[in-house]
């Protein structure tokens, strides 16, 4: 009886692995990119140096993705293809920019020149130009400048009401946190359902929460896109 029952277990894995092997021959990748700072001068005072990727850098990065056959497109875009897709040929790439830092201002402007879609993951309390976290000297794009971004070519999703690690907090307090960013992100026009959790941290209570309020979450976990409908995989460039 026992035999049998591993018997049956190592038959399926055999079968999930081919399946998952042929997953990987039908659909190209997605790929979903995180970045924070992209701009001209890193500034130490208010950011860090991980986060930073000097813009010119950036452009070129992206200019050589597209000679490469790669064509950008919004995150909510590429979920429907991840939904949907039996097949995909082509290479496709999302760009998602976290935190909501005032360095966004420099630029959002170039990748709406190049029709080159963007999310913007956003924490709401922190929109009235305060610093609340570790470094007093951050810089965040104001409610006036979140409001301002109107155009086809952005997505605005959540970050939490502030940046707390999911796992280090009770799922109450992470319900509250969603809710009250929510609240406020869903009067901008182009807000798109979807929770980017902080540091990638995420628990099972933190998943059920967002699944009951029909909110896809992005993780941070170094993984390309294929066919998973209940995550969005994210990787730095
Ligand atoms: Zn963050």
């Amino acid at each position: 009886m026992l035999l049998n029952i591993k018997i049956c277990f190592k038959f399926k894995g055999v079968l999930y692995n081919i399946q998952r092997k042929w997953i990987k021959i039908l659909l190209q990748p997605i790929r979903v990119y995180c970045f924070h700072h992209v701009c001209a001068e890193f500034d130490s005072e208010s950011m860090n140096a991980c986060d930073w990727m000097q813009i010119d850098e950036f452009k070129q990065k992206v200019q050589k993705m597209q000679q490469d056959g790669v064509k950008f497109i919004s995150l909510t875009e590429a979920y429907n293809k991840i939904t949907n897709d039996k097949f995909r040929n082509h290479k496709y790439a999302v760009l998602t920019f976290d935190d909501g830092y005032a360095s966004l201002n420099e630029i959002l402007p170039w990748l709406e020149e190049q029709n080159i879609p963007a999310t913007l993951f956003i924490n709401g309390k922190y929109l009235d130009g305060k610093s609340y976290r570790k470094n007093p000297n951050e810089k965040y794009l104001t409610r006036e400048e979140l409001f301002a971004l109107t155009s086809p070519f952005v997505e605005i999703g959540s970050h939490g009401w502030e940046h707390l690690d999911a796992s280090k907090i009770s799922a109450d307090e992470f319900k509250i946190i969603i809710e009250q960013n929510i609240k406020l992100l869903q009067t901008h026009p182009r807000y798109v359902p979807f929770h980017a959790y902080t540091w990638g941290k995420c628990t099972k209570g933190s998943n059920r929460i967002l699944s009951e309020m029909k909110i896809i979450p992005v993780l941070m976990d170094g993984m390309k896109n294929y066919d998973d409908k209940l995550f969005i995989h994210r990787e730095l460039l």
